[in-house]
């Protein structure tokens, strides 16, 4: 079984990174040009995330760049990376969409939404022009997360999973002092 029998284009995924999770978009294909050489290929099993300079997010900016991916870990903002790159060898679960609100409220905070997901060639599309323009915006542990990332590429709109009830800004707090309290 390859990981193409657990995900599929356009599915947001998250890993386990011990106190948070780490959220992304699978994006199916993707080429990576190696800088050292200027040549492109093909990259097997890509995902589009977003991060800031947190080294549980992105590792160590000392670590030496993916030879798969060449990603280079410091860089904050929008990536393109390999699938090793983001789960770094930890658990990761599918994020659901359109779950009913009895589901949604006795599951765990950040795993699923009631909203409604486009379709996955929408979805890709948009995580691919965040990539490309780089305007996603700063990072923000509260208010611009990678959760917040990958269900604007699935949406259209950004959100925490409190959000999704009406609750806003305000509910991006309670949601992540929720979690905190877990923690
Ligand atoms: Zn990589």
């Amino acid at each position: 079984m390859g990981l193409e029998d657990y995900v599929k284009p356009g599915n947001h995924i998250f890993a386990e990174r011990g106190v948070y999770d780490h959220h992304s978009i699978y994006v199916g294909k993707a080429k990576v040009t190696d800088p050292s050489s200027g040549k492109t290929r093909k990259l097997k099993y890509p995902v589009i995330h977003f991060g800031g300079n947190n080294s549980n997010i992105k590792g160590k900016a000392s670590d030496a760049p993916c030879r798969k991916c060449f990603n280079k870990h410091g860089d904050p903002g929008v990536t393109l990376t390999c699938f090793h790159c983001f789960q770094k060898g930890n658990m990761f679960s599918t994020y659901r969409y359109d779950v009913s609100f009895i589901t949604f409220n006795t599951t765990k905070n950040g795993t699923c939404t009631t909203a409604s997901c486009d379709e996955p060639d929408v979805v890709i599309k948009r995580a691919y022009a965040f990539l490309h323009n780089q305007n996603f915006g700063d990072y923000s542990f509260f208010f611009n997360n990678c959760e917040h990332f990958a269900t604007a590429c699935k949406t259209g709109k950004a959100r925490c999973n409190q959000a999704a009830m009406g609750f806003g800004v305000a509910g991006a707090i309670v949601c992540k002092t929720a979690r905190r309290l877990r923690w």
